[in-house]
């Protein structure tokens, strides 16, 4: 069984599922989500719906409903536990040597995305100062604090590995982060910053993202005072536009150019790599009627929300079916501009990790059950 999980391990997108813990104004909710108890934890467990006995097959006799992922970690797991259980510090390995890495972020608006993919950290030093100065981002940077999330710990991780190879290769790191919201794509890091970009198909690259810029990140800390940048200006466009922040998605990415030095012990020497580590903050995936909003805004946001995560699942069914069958069956990346971005991540050749969050409580349960559907599509 072990030599099965290695063999599939590069090609499948793993799938962690993570419930946030019950916060201080939900104590009077009912508990809904359980992860097992058996030290595996690679079980999750939620009440079946309602008259759904025959869309959910496999439900036990107490209605509940199991699934199993790669991992499934309940509340009270840390930030650097998480780190650790999805193997983060391998995936920034494999980044720095050529890989297209890709973790997203997955679940419905208040289910901890932003707390998992960046942390309170950064956020706290977005809300407290109006402009980004640098006293702030050093602050950020000196205070690494046990609520970090993955970008910050990725940022540290990836600097400190980049220190021990620089006997055996000289990296340039470059950073761009870009917003997708109604279809369109903006550059965050942009000298334009409103200007829409456009998405094209090079026959060699693929996908990418015409005029998108890449801003130069000497160190950690300017790899971080970058991302901030970046982040501070998502959350301004979200406090003047209400659920801008929940209805968008957000990718953050690192390019790590390497070349080999000469006379590097194994080395050849020259080579060039160019890997990349992409980190996506996904819209909310909660429907429509959820957020009981039908003004006509509303409805072409939840439109292209729906329409970019719904082609995400069907991407990653294919892929799933693909490395299943080893057949290579039709993909349909086109079919949204998030899966256009995300081509290079999800196509197989680099690794990919879904984040699937969950609220636990029974208010969240319906659309908890949608989160897990999709992510047990992705395995
Ligand atoms: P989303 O980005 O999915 O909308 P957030 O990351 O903003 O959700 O999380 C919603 C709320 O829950 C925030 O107040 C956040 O601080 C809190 N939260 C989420 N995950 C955790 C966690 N693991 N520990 C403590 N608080 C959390
Ligand atoms: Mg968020």
């Amino acid at each position: 069984e072990e030599e099965q999980t290695e063999s599939t391990k590069g090609s499948r997108v793993q799938v962690v599922v993570r419930v946030r813990p019950v916060l201080p104004h939900e104590l009077q909710h009912e508990i809904a989500v359980t992860c097992s108890a058996d030290g595996n934890r690679t079980q999750v467990s939620l009440p079946q719906r309602q008259g759904d006995k025959e869309l959910i097959p496999g439900s036990n006799r107490c209605g509940a409903r199991s699934y199993k992922f790669d991992a499934c970690l309940p509340g009270n797991v840390t930030q650097s536990e998480l780190f650790e259980t999805c193997g983060m510090q391998e995936l920034v390995e494999a980044a720095l040597d050529g890989y297209c890495v890709t973790i997203f972020a997955f679940g419905q608006t208040g289910s901890g995305k932003t707390h998992t993919m960046i942390g309170p950290r950064l956020s706290r030093s977005l809300e407290t100062s109006s402009s980004t100065t640098d006293s702030s981002a050093a602050n950020a940077h000196s205070d690494a604090s046990e609520e970090d999330g993955l970008l910050p710990r990725c940022i540290q991780s990836a600097y400190c590995s980049m220190q021990q190879r620089q006997q055996a290769a000289e990296f340039t790191v470059t950073a761009s982060c870009v917003e997708l919201y109604n279809e369109t794509v903006t550059d965050l890091l942009g000298k334009d910053k409103s200007k829409q970009l456009q998405v094209r198909k090079d026959a060699r690259d693929g996908f990418y993202v015409d005029g998108l810029n890449s801003v130069p990140c000497n160190s950690s800390l300017s790899a971080l005072k970058a991302m901030q940048r970046a982040l501070h200006l998502r959350h301004t466009r979200s406090h003047k536009l209400n659920e801008y922040s929940s209805r968008s998605h957000c990718m953050m990415t690192f390019y790590f150019n390497s070349k080999e030095k000469l006379g590097a012990e194994g080395a050849e020497g020259g080579v060039k790599r160019y890997g990349k580590l992409v980190l996506v903050d996904l819209a909310g995936s909660e429907r429509l009627k959820e957020t009981g909003n039908t003004d006509r805004d509303a409805v072409r946001e939840t439109g292209c929300i729906n329409k970019s995560l719904f082609t995400l699942g069907q991407v990653l069914a294919s892929l799933s079916t693909n490395s299943a069958s080893g057949s290579r069956p039709f993909v349909p990346y086109r079919d949204s501009k998030l899966t256009q971005l995300l081509w290079e991540g999800l196509r197989g050749s680099g690794r990919a990790l879904m984040l699937a969050c969950l609220g636990p409580t029974a208010n969240y349960a319906e659309e908890s059950l949608n989160t897990l559907h999709f992510a047990s599509v992705a395995l």
